[in-house]
């Protein structure tokens, strides 16, 4: 049987709500009814859908609500206040919510539904089964104040990344500089309390330091890769993966080309011209290993179709369930089966049962 897959990091419900894509049909299916659109560049290009994770084994995965706020002048997209973008994650959870009603997707919010969870995809017939989900909020602008992250907290919300791309309500991200101020102090307090994972993707530099300084709950990284191999602040720095190793972190490979090798130009660079495969993400993965000196912190991330798609992936994947791919390729780097397996899902799953128990 083909290994179990656990991805950390898909955008689903932005997928269904932003990009209008009915996620319960085969990518076949989404491309086709995208044909003749060029509102996103990445139009057809879709590799994720709930029956495409069922046929690659993918059988859980942690899964967003994301919204910016922006303030006046901002060149990023995003709602302009907090409150819109409360209520644009609303949307996005109502998604999961009637994907659950469907018997699409099933929430995990605790040990028991984990392991409930696991062990029937470990012994039934994976074709008929849900696809399980941990809540996670990349950037939490659409938390107002604490009351809200209770709600969240309430609905199932199990981690948060601090910020996204460029200065956010409680951190700064990718492409900005800045700490975590007051806001970002207060935020991980009650992050703690709850117990809410926090997830160090996208911080900068500074908000990274800061927040695992002030931040004593359990700490990972659901998609994010090495700046040894891509020079970018998106990507982590030795330091930094060498201090989440500590912290008992997993980090989680992206397959987003443009952190996968220099010098992508978006729009312009193609993933075969490029030699973006999957083996460049094993690269990511493989670095990671070497730092921590086992295999016990690494895992995938893929953050596939978080608004890009063939167009900027690795090459020799079509669509989510070529994620079957990767383990006969750690094979083929000595990798034993132990190994592909903590990479494939027992790494998250492990994270998992130690921060809940
Ligand atoms: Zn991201």
């Amino acid at each position: 049987m083909s290994n179990l897959i656990f991805d950390a990091h898909l955008d689903l419900s932005m997928n269904a709500m932003e990009w209008n894509r009915d996620l319960t049909k085969s990518v076949h299916e989404i491309r086709e009814r995208e044909k003749g659109m060029n509102d996103k560049p990445d139009r057809c290009n879709s590799t994720v859908s709930l029956s495409e994770m069922r046929n690659g084994r993918i059988g859980i995965c942690v899964a967003t609500l994301i919204a910016r706020y922006v303030k006046p002048g901002s060149a990023l997209q995003g709602w302009n206040s907090q409150e819109q973008a409360w209520a644009q994650t609303q949307g996005q959870l109502a998604w999961y919510k009637a994907m659950e009603d469907c018997g699409e997707m099933t929430q995990i919010r605790n040990i028991d539904s984990l392991k409930n969870h696991l062990s029937k995809w470990e012994n039934e017939n994976t074709k008929q089964l849900p696809i399980g989900y941990i809540l996670s909020l990349e950037g939490p602008d659409s938390i107002v104040n604490m009351n809200y992250l209770e709600k969240a907290y309430q609905n199932g919300l199990r981690a948060i990344g601090p910020a996204h791309y460029g200065p956010g309500v409680y951190a700064y991200g990718t492409d900005s500089e800045g700490g975590i101020g007051n806001k970002g102090r207060e935020l991980l307090k009650q992050m703690e309390r709850l117990n809410i994972i926090l997830d160090a993707t996208h911080l900068c530099d500074e908000s990274f330091w800061e927040a695992l300084k002030n931040f004593k709950g359990h700490v990972w990284a659901s998609h994010n890769n090495c700046r040894a191999l891509v020079p970018h602040n998106r990507q982590f720095s030795d330091e930094q993966i060498k201090v989440l190793i500590e912290r008992g972190a997993v980090i989680g490979g992206a397959f987003d080309a443009w952190m996968l090798k220099p010098n992508w130009v978006r729009g312009k660079s193609r993933p075969k011209d490029e030699g973006v495969f999957l083996s460049t993400v094993i690269d990511h993965i493989d670095h990671i290993c070497q730092l921590a000196g086992n295999s016990l912190h690494s895992g995938l991330g893929t953050d596939l179709d978080g608004a890009f798609g063939t167009e900027q992936c690795p090459a020799d994947l079509n669509t989510i369930a070529d994620l079957q791919k990767i383990p006969e390729m750690l094979n083929q780097r000595g990798y034993s089966e132990n190994d592909v397996e903590n990479i494939m899902w027992k790494n998250w799953m492990k994270f998992l049962e130690n921060a809940w128990k």
